[in-house]
């Protein structure tokens, strides 16, 4: 049996907290540790550097919680709970902690949950330091409006805008230590050319997707803090709504608000506390273009937005709070560009789509249907997996021959582990008795006592694997057996819990790749598939496979093969195009290729058309 742990969780945030704050945490955790008692051995660190408080998305953070889960965490220990979150979930998180056993120590406020009234202290705590955010939020919130009320920048202008210092002499005050020198807001004549351009385009009649599409085409720089490459027309829709391009500012409109797990969102202020400046100097589209572009927008609305006394109110939902988890998200990839393939609902349609093909950036344009996707992809692991391919059991083999080898060499090493653990035994009673004659004072021995008994626990929990390996060695299951069970398990599967448990379990990575004939705009999608030949294998055996081969040799090396599913397949005249082409090329005569293909004439002729890019008026002419 494993020894629960105690954790010492350290995180410093942002760039207003030393790097090396991490450090200082943890020392003056460990020493109250040691004071209470607790072994060197059993203190492990976990640390999240450059994160804020008010996530929880932390990867640290997420582990601990899965080791408190686990029942692995003896107790938790932290410098200040507000390492813990800042927000309001430091309570709930160390009530769940002590639910589960475990002992919750804040060092530096003398938090100590094996002490009554700790409930209380937490509390008050964690409404202060909740308080304190606020505070910031709206120090900086105010600084803002006040800049923006003296017509200055807030560093919140949108493209075509630029900063610049407004006194003449901020290179001076900038080397000199004090406030630093106010900036302004302006016109930036490249940037603004191009605001002009989309107008321009908009007005003209081109859709909003093509003016993205155009954009990243040509390279156009999305201004300075843009990090994607490519235009999305998302941001192109925002450029041709923002009133700021007329002159008109309003700043404020939004603020961020989070929720419990300190996810972000922009919600709308109450009105009123928007602060509204009119700057006719910062105009740059012109009223009459400016007007006509917003009819066209409201046409637009009109046939594709929402209906009247249907309006949204407050900040638009995440669509991962609506849609579920779809069964090949994640999974499935686009085959040119690498890039995920996002689910995309159009009326009862489902498909997934490249996200750099709405940019302009990835010319994987064609959908992949996610009804026949998932369908096919289920059927094909399904088959695959009962027929207990030859890869499949080279990989097994491969495992029991290392469980084996492990096996083997069990009895020297359990031997040298054994002769250890009398060697400790021993010392352990000596060091008792020394501490014992010298009234229990002494702390060199006591801090020896402790390290013979760390080491010792370690021994045993070795001695015990090796049990453990030397039965599964005997009880390897029979390959015929596992394939029984593989198949059994894809087939539960693929029906009881819906494809995504099969999909998600068995499939190792997708990518998908358009098929299209030469001389054609539209084709169908082909998949390359691998299988997690592991995963499946674990989750199928389940409890039968002992431990230590579960465990063992989780990712072999080898991907295993990869396999081609297509969705769909070319038509008779993309078939037989090159086959016609040749024959022309060879001066065979129409009639005898439709003989030869049993199509029509005009068919043959067109395949043979499309597929040699030649240009003609018909057989006749030939
Ligand atoms: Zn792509």
């Amino acid at each position: 049996m494993s020894r629960q742990k105690i954790v010492i969780y350290c995180r410093y945030s942002s760039d207003m907290q030393r790097a090396d704050s991490c450090a200082d945490q943890e020392r003056a955790v460990r020493a109250v540790l040691m004071r209470h008692g607790y072994a060197a051995d059993d203190i492990i660190v976990i640390k999240d550097e450059a994160e804020s408080g008010t996530k929880t998305a932390r990867e640290g953070f997420q582990l601990l919680r899965a080791m408190i889960a686990r029942g692995e965490v003896a107790a938790v220990a932290v410098d200040d709970q507000s390492r813990l979150a800042r927000d309001n979930n430091s309570f709930a998180f160390i009530q769940d902690l002590v639910f589960a056993g475990g002992r919750f120590l804040s060092t530096g406020e003398g938090i100590d949950t094996d002490v009554s009234g700790w409930e209380l202290k937490v509390q008050v705590l964690q409404l202060h330091h909740g308080q304190t955010v606020r505070d910031l939020q709206h120090r900086v919130r105010r600084g803002q409006e006040g800049r923006v009320r003296a017509d200055g920048s807030a560093g919140d202008f949108p493209y075509g805008y630029e900063s610049f210092y407004l006194d003449p002499d901020w290179a001076a005050q900038l080397a000199r230590r004090g406030p630093k020198p106010k900036k302004g807001v302006r016109v930036c004549e490249v940037e603004a050319g191009w605001v002009l351009q989309v107008f321009a385009w908009f007005v003209a009649g081109y859709s909003i997707g093509w003016i993205a599409r155009e954009l990243t085409r040509l390279g156009v720089p999305k201004g300075g803090r843009a990090t994607t490459p490519g235009w999305h027309p998302q941001q192109v829709h925002r450029i041709l709504t923002n009133a700021k391009y007329v002159g008109h500012w309003v700043w404020g409109m939004t603020t961020t608000v989070r929720d419990s797990g300190g996810r972000k969102k922009q919600a709308a202020v109450p009105r009123g506390q928007e602060v509204t400046r009119d700057r006719p100097d910062l105009r740059i589209v012109e009223q009459g273009v400016w007007d006509r572009a917003a009819t066209r927008l409201a046409e637009l609305g009109a046939t594709f937005g929402t209906k009247d006394g249907q309006k949204r109110r407050g900040p638009k939902p995440n669509p991962a709070d609506i849609y579920p988890r779809s069964p090949l998200g994640g999974i499935l990839t686009c085959g040119a560009c690498g890039a995920k393939l996002w689910l995309h609902h159009s009326n009862a349609r489902r498909y997934y789509a490249c996200p750099g093909a709405k940019k302009g950036l990835c010319g994987m344009t064609t959908q992949v249907p996610a009804d026949r996707a998932e369908g096919a992809l289920t059927a094909y692991l399904l088959d695959l997996l009962r027929g207990w391919p030859d890869w499949m059991g080279v990989l097994f083999r491969l495992t029991c021959d290392a469980v084996r080898a492990a096996a083997d060499r069990v009895p020297a090493e359990r031997e040298r582990d054994a002769r250890r653990a009398d060697d400790l035994d021993r010392q352990i009673r000596n060091l008792v008795d020394a501490l014992a004659a010298g009234g229990l004072s002494s702390p060199a021995v006591a801090a020896r006592l402790r390290e013979a008994e760390g080491e010792k626990a370690e021994v045993e929990r070795r001695l015990a694997g090796y049990a453990a390996v030397g039965s599964a060695a005997v009880a390897l299951p029979d390959e015929a057996w596992v394939a029984a069970r593989l198949g059994e398990w894809a087939a539960r599967a693929a029906s009881a819990a819906g494809p995504e448990s099969l999909l998600r379990l068995a499939l190792a990575s997708a990518a998908a790749e358009p098929v299209i004939a030469a001389g054609k705009k539209r084709g169908f999608v082909r998949l390359r598939v691998r299988v997690n030949a592991w995963g499946a294998l674990a989750a199928a055996a389940g409890d039968s496979l002992p431990a230590t081969v579960r465990h063992a040799p989780a990712a072999p090396a080898d991907p295993g093969p990869e396999f081609s599913l297509d969705l769909g397949e070319p038509t008779a005249m993309d078939r037989w195009a090159p086959a016609i082409a040749e024959w022309r090329a060879a001066g065979v005569t129409w009639e005898e290729i439709v003989r030869r293909t049993g199509m029509d004439l005009n068919r043959v002729f067109v395949a043979w058309k499309r597929y040699t890019g030649a240009s003609g008026d018909g057989p006749q002419a030939a």
